[in-house]
């Protein structure tokens, strides 16, 4: 995926938050406490809140929550870090984002290359598609080819989803 065709498919925080709600409740809101599929927003847009009582986030649980800086800037960091074909620095990251502080951009450079790492396969559930070959390298038949990056992003953003394990 070239840079403009990432940037207008995520352009706003609502687009970056439907691709997450898309990867992670494809046939609709489950409640992760009663399994309910009811909910409705809360305030934030980015809360859910079920049946139950419980409130949850498209974000909970992933290298997002309890971030101060936009899905936006999220979607671009992990975009940059995964198309570095020659790897992702700091350094890079920072100005690329136009980070005044290097320790921010490398937390997050750590936080990403976590996410990219595969984490197991009891972390994994739900995400049926990841494939290593998609992570910093080629496809099978050697090609960078249309949609590799879009894989891949995909699927280091279906892997923030188990970073800390706690969905
Ligand atoms: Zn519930």
């Amino acid at each position: 995926m070239a840079f403009d065709e990432f940037t207008t498919k995520f352009a706003t925080e609502e687009q970056c938050r439907d691709y997450l709600y898309q990867l992670r409740w494809p046939e609709g809101f489950v409640c992760p406490k009663c399994e309910h599929g009811k909910a409705w927003n809360v305030g934030d847009v980015l809360f859910e809140r079920a049946n139950c009582g419980r409130q949850t986030s498209v974000i909970a649980g992933t290298i997002f929550q309890d971030t101060r800086k936009s899905l936006k800037t999220w979607f671009t960091a992990i975009w940059w870090v995964t198309t570095q074909k020659t790897g992702a620095s700091a350094v890079g990251l920072k100005n690329v984002l136009g980070f005044g502080s290097y320790q921010t951009a490398w937390t997050w450079l750590h936080k990403i290359r976590t996410a990219m790492v595969n984490p197991g396969r009891s972390k994994l559930k739900g995400v049926m598609e990841v494939d290593e070959c998609y992570i910093g390298g080629e496809e099978n038949d050697g090609k960078r080819g249309r949609g590799t990056e879009n894989k891949t992003l995909r699927i280091v953003l279906s892997r923030t989803f188990f970073w800390v394990g706690k969905l």
